[in-house]
């Protein structure tokens, strides 16, 4: 196949060492990106419009336990475990009961939800489908592994990541590792051997899966501020700095449409984000009658609940409630044109919450505490007009504005694992 890939997402002209850069926005982009400059000796300086650095990431901390507002954790990668190593940061892998992950059918939490039969016709379209060049993720999904496999598993796990539906992603845009393996050969199967062969040759000693700290994700945000200290600026709007030479530009696209005219301001005001709430709801562990140790189930639409996907905090992460007769949950909503939950009160945003617990878990009492947190440009629209607008905002600022960059969860990677690896990768 032939699908074209970023050589990166930070987006515009490469990284030139004796250039004084302006990063603007200390979010997670803003802030991994200052400590790769700062390790390559780099002259910068970072402008916060607000007080404090982290932008989405935050972890809440009080008498029931550890709330994060965001992201929960992180894939590991070498790049953020030398970055931690480097800030003395301790890291906290998932715990093993973590290890079990639910998805939902006919409102139970199952390992494998697929029937018998669904599983021998995702294997007969595996071995037997050839890859046409695919616009958007649910076209893979049905034509690689067939309608079974792609709604009860594949788009539950997309909704959990990019807080959309297949049809709404742009295939190389959302699956670009996929993308990539397919363009050595548009059958999977030898698709993915060839890749494997290349996967073994690489030795690693790295640990995998999900990590976080003891004290939560603001423990990385603080630290890397604190590293940082010397460079940045808060509540300096990136907008009234005066020079515009040198930009690197990691506030979300709304923002950065701002600094441009013509072609350019158009495509950034034409990305999309999706509104997402995440409600954390503390109950004691008895009050679940059906409750199971894991690291959280995802949710299909078909199951017509309020949730995308919920995660069982303190069974992935020690300690994110004070004791053991209490369990934190956090369930990830979207909010759209018909069901308009972003403009609902916290409590009703709790009740949808916690009918989705009740159905799942058998509940027999409210929860004792709970959280809301709202976010009304949540997570960037990974759809297929912004996939091809990647490559014209990159040609674009590389001839018209070579003295600005765009960095963000909307360039390309949406995770934290996917921005450390972008911002070491582009310092080189
Ligand atoms: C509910 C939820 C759960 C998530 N879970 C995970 C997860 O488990 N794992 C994972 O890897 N990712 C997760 N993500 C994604 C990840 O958290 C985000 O992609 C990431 O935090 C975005 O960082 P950012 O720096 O791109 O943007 P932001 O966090 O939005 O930072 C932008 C910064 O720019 C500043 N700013 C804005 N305007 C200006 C201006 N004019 N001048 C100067 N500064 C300005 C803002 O104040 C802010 O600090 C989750 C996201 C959400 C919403």
């Amino acid at each position: 196949m032939n699908y074209k890939i970023l050589k990166n997402s930070i987006l515009g002209a490469r990284f030139e060492k004796d250039k004084d850069y302006t990063i603007v926005g200390a979010g997670i982009a803003g802030l991994l990106l200052g400590f790769y400059l700062k390790k390559a000796g780099a002259s910068f300086r970072i402008v916060e419009k607000s007080s404090r650095a982290g932008g989405l990431l935050s972890t809440h901390i009080d008498e029931f336990g550890i709330t994060e507002t965001a992201a929960n954790g992180f894939l590991l990668c070498s790049e953020m475990e030398e970055l931690c190593k480097k800030l003395d940061l301790t890291l906290k892998p998932a715990n093993k009961s973590a290890k079990k992950r639910f998805l939902v059918r006919d409102g139970v939490c199952k390992q494998n939800p697929l029937k018998m039969t669904e599983m021998l016709r995702t294997s007969f379209k595996l071995v037997f489908s050839r890859a046409n060049q695919f616009k958007t993720t649910k076209e893979f999904g049905h034509t690689l592994l067939g309608e079974p496999f792609t709604k009860q598993v594949m788009e539950p796990g997309f909704q959990g990541i990019y807080g959309a539906y297949l049809d709404e992603l742009s295939f190389p845009g959302a699956m670009t590792t996929v993308a990539k393996i397919l363009n050595q050969s548009s059958y999977l199967p030898l698709a993915l051997i060839k890749n494997k062969r290349k996967e073994t040759n690489k030795s690693t000693s790295l640990k995998k899966g999900t990590h976080s700290f003891e004290k939560g994700m603001q423990e990385l945000t603080s630290k890397l501020a604190y590293h940082l200290r010397e460079h940045i600026a808060y509540e300096a709007d990136g907008l009234d700095i005066g020079t515009w030479e040198n930009l690197i530009l990691t506030t979300p696209a709304f923002v950065s449409s701002n600094f441009f005219e013509g072609s350019l301001k158009q495509l950034l005001n034409r990305v999309k984000y999706s509104p997402i709430i995440s409600c954390t709801v503390i109950y004691k562990r008895e009050d679940l009658n059906q409750f199971k140790d894991g690291f959280g189930c995802l949710i299909p639409r078909s199951e017509e609940m309020n949730s995308l996907g919920i995660l069982f905090n303190n069974c992935i992460f020690k300690n994110r409630t004070v004791d053991k007769d209490h369990l934190s949950l956090t369930a990830i909503l979207r909010s759209d044109d018909e069901n308009q939950i972003i403009d609902r009160m916290d409590v009703d945003i709790k009740n949808l919450v916690h009918a989705d617990v009740n159905k799942l878990f058998d509940a027999t009492s409210q929860p004792q505490n709970y959280y809301v947190f709202k976010w009304e440009n949540g997570i960037p629209l990974y759809s297929p007009e912004l996939y091809n607008n990647w490559f014209k905002m990159d040609e674009l600022l590389k001839k018209e504005y070579q003295d600005i960059r765009l960095f963000g969860n909307y360039t390309g990677e949406i995770s934290i694992r996917g921005m450390c690896e972008m911002a070491a990768k582009w310092v080189g």
